[in-house]
């Protein structure tokens, strides 16, 4: 299971990404929460993506895929879920460059659809530090403008959701898409 969840900020895909690791035996790789954990840690990395992360903007491509190289280098096996990354053409060209180095490709991309209304009330709610209402909408613009652009980009591997609902209703939408989209 390779996998990428594609969908702008407060779709919900690290909540399910959370709820998945348990039902599929694959890593859930968060760039978000690595430059989170970062930092915390004030790591160089961590210094250097604040400005971008507090800002909505994103973080370079060039930290941002060296950072997922050795995440997934890191990696035993060859499974992952992707939740955040990659966030535009470039670093999905670059991800493909690193599993075809190891003879492995992504076996699908499931699209998570929630109205703008919803996703900025939810962002809202959770109250992370750039999760203030100018930064959301930022975020939300970065998405339309870089990251939308992957839909076409990924063309037929791309399952989409509908991921309005309760948070359980949505996993099984996830898992149904999963299933339309690995194949063994
Ligand atoms: P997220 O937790 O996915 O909403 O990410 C939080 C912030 O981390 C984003 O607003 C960006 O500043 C940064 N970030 C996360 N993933 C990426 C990525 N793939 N490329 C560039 N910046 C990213």
């Amino acid at each position: 299971m390779r996998v990428v969840l594609l969908g702008p900020p407060g779709a919900g895909k690290g909540t399910q990404a959370e709820r998945l690791v348990n039902q599929v035996d694959a890593p859930h790789i968060s760039t978000g929460d690595l430059f989170r954990s970062h930092l915390r840690d004030g790591t160089p990395l961590g210094l250097q993506a604040r400005k971008y992360m507090d800002a909505g903007e994103l973080v370079p491509d060039e930290v941002t895929i060296s950072m997922v190289q050795d995440r997934l280098g890191a990696e035993s096996g060859d499974r992952f879920i992707l939740d955040g990354f990659p966030r535009n053409p470039h670093q999905a060209r670059a991800l493909d460059a690193l599993l075809t180095t190891r003879g492995s490709r992504l076996d699908g991309v499931v699209e998570f659809n929630v109205p703008e209304l919803v996703l900025v009330e939810r962002l809202l709610a959770r109250g992370r530090s750039d999760d203030n209402v100018q930064v959301i909408r930022r975020r939300l613009q970065v998405y339309r403008r870089e990251t939308a652009a992957l839909l076409e980009y990924y063309g037929d591997l791309v399952v989409s959701i509908d991921a309005v609902g309760a948070v359980a209703d949505i996993t099984e939408r996830v898992v149904d898409a999963l299933r339309a989209t690995h194949e063994p």
